[in-house]
């Protein structure tokens, strides 16, 4: 076996593991779990019968306006860009970095996460903490890897002390988010956590009433919502894990269900 070789299935056998580990910290018995879950039916927002607030109206601007950007014209780049040196809401004069995104301009897969904490802060990546770290356990036990699917967050700023960002922070910053998805043009985004799925969904209700399920994504046809629970929480209660994971296998069998076009 060569050098490269040698490299690659340490690699694997690596990837593996964390795979593994992360199946056993969910309580899932990886030799007996079906490769796929069965997919639910998508859940229109629009027809949720109760605790769903109508879209507020810039929100619905903007949908509109992306709905009508022709096929493309977008970039990631061009967003980085609009958001330049923001100094739209007062995060920006506690901030030491604009936590972006990272990942695959093109990904089939966009996990949005709430706010940067403070690793997340000085490095100027979404996801590189505690909670980070499980994020990409997961991702990897997908089959995945973070360059293969899209990171990013609902703020791009760490609000201080890690507190909950307020509502003139995310109204400020949704439109970049948005902007985000209409570059990106995911198949699943996965809402980590009650901002994130209460944000993108424009609506009221718990993340335990809407996590493990497909929701139509108001901003851009075609494009579905799956809430999960936060990493953070995870990490506060591990037994939710398993639930968790389900909600990964249900995108998992979206995901293949797909073609082969735009996959990561
Ligand atoms: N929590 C989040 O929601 N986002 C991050 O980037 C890090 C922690």
């Amino acid at each position: 076996m060569d050098k490269t070789s040698a490299e690659e299935t340490k690699k694997i056998a690596k990837e593996m593991k964390a795979r593994v580990r992360f199946y056993a910290e969910s309580g899932v018995d990886v030799w007996k779990r079906s490769p796929t879950a069965p997919v639910k039916n998508a859940s229109p927002v629009d027809e949720a019968p109760s605790g769903v607030s109508e879209p507020v109206e810039p929100y619905m601007a903007i949908v509109k306006a992306g709905v009508s950007a022709p096929a493309g014209a977008l970039t990631l780049e061009m967003v980085r860009e609009e958001i330049g040196d923001c100094k739209k809401c007062k995060l920006c004069s506690t901030r030491n970095n604009i936590v972006f995104g990272t990942g695959n301009p093109r990904a089939s897969l966009l996990f949005v996460g709430e706010a940067p904490g403070e690793d997340e802060d000085l490095q100027g990546k979404p996801f590189v903490g505690r909670a980070g770290q499980l994020l990409t356990k997961m991702i990897v036990a997908m089959g995945l890897s973070r360059e293969e699917v899209y990171i990013a967050n609902i703020i791009k700023c760490r609000p201080p002390k890690n507190r909950n960002p307020e509502p003139d922070e995310i109204a400020s910053c949704q439109p970049f988010l948005l902007r985000q998805i209409q570059a990106i043009r995911p198949k699943v985004i996965c809402a980590l956590g009650t901002f994130s799925a209460q944000t993108l969904l424009q609506t009221e209700q718990k993340i335990s009433a809407l996590r493990g399920r497909f929701h139509e994504f108001p901003g851009a046809e075609g494009v579905k919502v799956l809430p999960t629970f936060h990493p953070a929480y995870l990490l506060r209660n591990p037994g939710e894990k398993k639930r968790v994971w389900e909600d990964l296998q249900t995108i998992m069998a979206e995901l293949k269900g797909g073609s082969a076009e735009n996959q990561g």
